[in-house]
């Protein structure tokens, strides 16, 4: 009884924040066509999610990031919450977009400088585009698709894969799945059970959700 509550008290407090962040970000991405400088949250952001990723993996990305939020809090109500296909989680897949958007910023901004105002401009066409671009996999597949190929998501993956994991105790485990079903990212922590690591770990959002869930409390971050 006490860890349904302790479920629905941690789901509660996620709705909250999410919907805080991203309503938060459907204020900054209209606000943005008025007031280009407010471009400049988006390298705001990835300074900050890849330095959170150093010490909590991709924990930026559950309701700290205000497009994760938006996906969340918003997109979850109209997309049919398929399967994320293998594809998009695939290193040579998010490397490709990684170095497509990085080198498409570079050369605006060379071209651009010292324009601030343009640049500023840029960064907010910039997260429209990739943001109708996960609208788009939001309705067709699933809310959290475009995490898997964000570039802030791909850089925190590569920089926080090991940093505070989640781990289980296989003796416990009896193998129901919940902790799959809950989980935003469609990951697999009962894996663990057989395997050494969860496929795809990097793409913990450390959202805690698998944990509370788990009826044989099995599952564990640190500390
Ligand atoms: S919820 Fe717990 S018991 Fe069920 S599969 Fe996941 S880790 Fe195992
Ligand atoms: S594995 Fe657990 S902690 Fe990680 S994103 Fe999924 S539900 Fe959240």
């Amino acid at each position: 009884m006490e860890r349904k509550e302790e479920l629905k008290r941690k789901k509660r407090e996620r709705r909250i924040k999410q919907f805080i962040m991203g309503t938060v970000f459907i204020v900054l991405l209209i606000g943005g066509w008025y007031f280009s400088l407010i471009g400049y949250f988006i390298p705001l952001c990835m300074v900050a999610g890849i330095g959170m990723a150093s010490i909590k993996g991709r924990k930026w990305c559950n309701w700290y990031c205000p497009r994760g939020s938006f996906a969340d809090s918003y997109m979850k109500i109209i997309s049919p919450e398929k399967r994320i296909p293998d594809f998009l989680k695939k290193t040579p897949v998010r490397v490709g977009v990684l170095l497509f958007l990085i080198g498409m910023l570079t050369y605006q901004i060379i071209r651009l400088w010292p324009d601030f105002y343009g640049i500023g401009r840029f960064f907010v066409i910039l997260l429209t585009i990739t943001t109708t671009v996960g609208i788009i996999l939001g309705i067709l597949l699933h809310q959290r698709s475009w995490c898997y190929i964000c570039p802030i998501g791909t850089l925190s993956n590569w920089v926080g894969k090991n940093r505070y994991k989640l781990t289980i105790e296989p003796e416990k485990c009896i193998e129901c799945k919940l902790c799959y079903k809950t989980c935003p990212m469609q990951l697999t922590p009962f894996e663990m059970k057989h395997e050494k690591e969860m496929k795809f770990k990097g793409d913990c959002l450390k959202c805690g959700l698998c944990v509370a869930t788990c009826p044989k409390e099995a599952l564990k971050f640190p500390g």
